[in-house]
């Protein structure tokens, strides 16, 4: 398999982030992303005026985050064509995405953030819909303000990348809880915006750079074919549906680039000599062998069944024997702090 990393979610100047789409991508090379996915508010101005392809060796994909009459229920829609009405109720635009070849995923879902008057929180409240893919279970952006408080202030804006410490729990076990009925995919953004805050009302910080956040919460995607950058772009439209493919059928998994580079983490089941992937749903008995391998670095692997965990193991890989139906998945921890979260494996349900 080939994998693929990228970071999702963020904002331009076609909405209300402080940097040119260019620049956003430049950065992206730089730092040697795969991809990227641009997602401003309500609107798809980037993929009309032409940005979407590779920039440098970065290829850059434009769908954008949608919200409803009351600013809230955002949510992430990526391979869609046209932008939806503001107007309508979380419900309908979800379905939207989903008739209209989309993919979506719920962003930010239990934002409690109260630290800034001019950014309140933004939580997902339409539960009663089955038509979203997946969900974001970490947001660089909502987690950062969530701890931020007058004390910590300084040394927040100073250090973005040290200030966050895994996703929500409250989102992880919505999300153990939702895959027990369906798939429902994890994903990771940063819901960077750059944006410029005046912190001792004399001199001014740019909040969480591009470039740093793309060295922070990040998603990984596997692909059965390599994703080959075409003269002219050529490639463009396979390359994307492809990483489309990979998000909407889980086959991926969130990581903290910060605390380590998580290239060639492995998360599969196997059974008499058969490989079954993360995303996977798979009606098979009997004893069935979880495999993890860590990418050269010893972490505490948990394996997580229907949202508890059940095993712990220190090691640069993993053999967990199972036999019992469930929705398992697994999270990497190094020295405490959350690395990695695959997507689950669902067995038998
Ligand atoms: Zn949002
Ligand atoms: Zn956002």
């Amino acid at each position: 398999m080939f994998e693929y990393v990228g970071a999702l979610h963020m904002h331009s100047t076609f909405s209300d982030g402080s940097g040119t789409v260019k620049e956003i991508a430049g950065f992206a090379d730089e730092v040697g992303l795969d991809y990227i996915i641009l997602t401003d508010h309500n609107t798809l101005r980037a993929l009309n005026e032409g940005y979407e392809g590779w920039h440098g060796k970065t290829l850059l994909l434009v769908g954008c985050e949608i919200n409803d009459r009351n600013n809230l229920n955002h949510y992430l829609a990526f391979g869609i064509n046209e932008t939806i009405s503001t107007r309508l109720p979380a419900k309908e635009y979800v379905k939207i995405v989903k008739d209209s070849g989309g993919i979506g995923f719920l962003a930010h879902p239990h934002e409690k953030r109260s630290s800034m008057k001019e950014h309140p929180p933004y939580p997902w409240k339409e539960w009663d819909t089955n038509d979203f893919n997946g969900i974001e279970i970490w947001n660089h952006m909502s987690e950062w303000m969530e701890g931020l408080t007058e004390q910590n202030k300084y040394n927040y804006f100073m250090h973005p990348l040290r200030s966050i410490e895994g996703p929500p729990k409250e989102t992880l076990i919505k999300w153990d809880e939702l895959n027990l009925k369906r798939k429902v995919v994890g994903i990771g953004g940063i819901d960077a915006h750059a944006h410029k805050v005046n912190l001792l009302g004399f001199f001014e910080v740019e909040v969480f750079p591009y470039k740093v956040l793309f060295k922070s919460v990040r998603t990984h995607v596997l692909t059965d074919s390599k994703i080959v950058k075409g003269k002219n772009g050529k490639n463009l439209d396979a390359s994307k549906k492809m990483i489309y493919d990979s998000l909407k059928n889980g086959r991926c998994f969130v990581s903290n680039y910060y605390h380590g580079d998580a290239k060639g983490f492995r998360f599969f089941a196997e059974k008499d000599k058969k490989i079954y992937n993360m995303g996977d749903t798979i009606n098979i008995s009997g004893k069935i062998h979880l495999r993890v391998i860590l990418p050269n670095i010893s972490g505490s692997i948990n394996l997580i069944r229907n949202g508890e965990k059940i095993d712990s193991i220190n090691n640069i890989d993993a053999d967990f024997i199972i036999d019992k139906n469930g929705a398992y998945r697994v999270e990497v921890y190094l020295e405490e702090k959350a690395w990695i979260f695959s997507n689950h494996i669902r067995i038998g349900i």
